[in-house]
């Protein structure tokens, strides 16, 4: 009998994509000196190590995760991975690892919320759009509270862009670990199969060419 698939997919980094709004709020704070095309890490870096570069870069991700929100894009390729799963009746959910609230957000936005209301303006759910139900959407407040989900949830795949996700010491042996990291150029830790790309992912899961 062929493997019946249930996929669980990480919200930040991996369907939404911060990279070019992290670059012009860094650029608006003064941080970064121009407007370059970088990674969401590389810029990150570049702030860390600026004095107070912790605190600039809690500030940024604030900005970045909830009154800013609206301005991040959906990673290539997700809308047409969704629409595959929705035609397969491949089950997928979203896990995200969230705080509810940043103590670095003046505004004192729900990032829960803005998260939600960033995929519903993305036509996630709905028979229009995606076809997803806000009730496959689900957030943890910690990294284990995250794996303890998607094992509930009987994942048989998890798509995430960071690798200290599968590194977790409860990540369920049988879950396939789908480590999606555009820009990387070193290979994965054992067990995790490295994705450039959603049109990667999707001919993995669907068979390309
Ligand atoms: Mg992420």
């Amino acid at each position: 009998m062929r493997e019946r698939r249930i996929c669980g997919v990480d919200f930040d980094n991996t369907i939404v994509t911060y990279d070019e709004l992290l670059a012009a709020i860094a650029h608006e704070r003064g941080l970064l000196d121009s407007v370059i095309p970088a990674t969401k890490r590389m810029i990150r870096d570049k702030i860390r190590r600026l004095p107070d570069g912790e605190i600039e870069w809690q500030k940024c991700q604030a900005l970045l995760y909830g009154s800013r929100i609206r301005e991040a894009r959906l990673s290539d390729g997700v809308s047409a991975f969704f629409q595959l799963c929705r035609a397969h009746e491949i089950p997928v959910y979203i896990i995200s690892h969230k705080s509810e609230y940043s103590r670095y957000d003046a505004t004192g936005t729900n990032l829960r919320d803005a998260a939600v209301g960033w995929m519903a303006a993305h036509n996630f759910f709905g028979p229009g759009g995606f076809g997803l139900t806000r009730d496959v959407v689900y957030f943890a407040g910690t990294r284990q509270e995250k794996t303890a989900r998607l094992t509930a949830l009987r994942c048989t795949d998890f798509i995430d862009d960071l690798e200290e996700t599968f590194l977790e010491e409860s990540f369920p042996a049988n879950v396939r670990r789908i480590l999606y990291e555009p820009g990387r150029e070193s290979p994965p830790p054992a067990g995790v199969k490295l994705m450039k790309s959603w049109q990667e992912i999707s001919d993995y899961f669907f068979g390309g060419n």
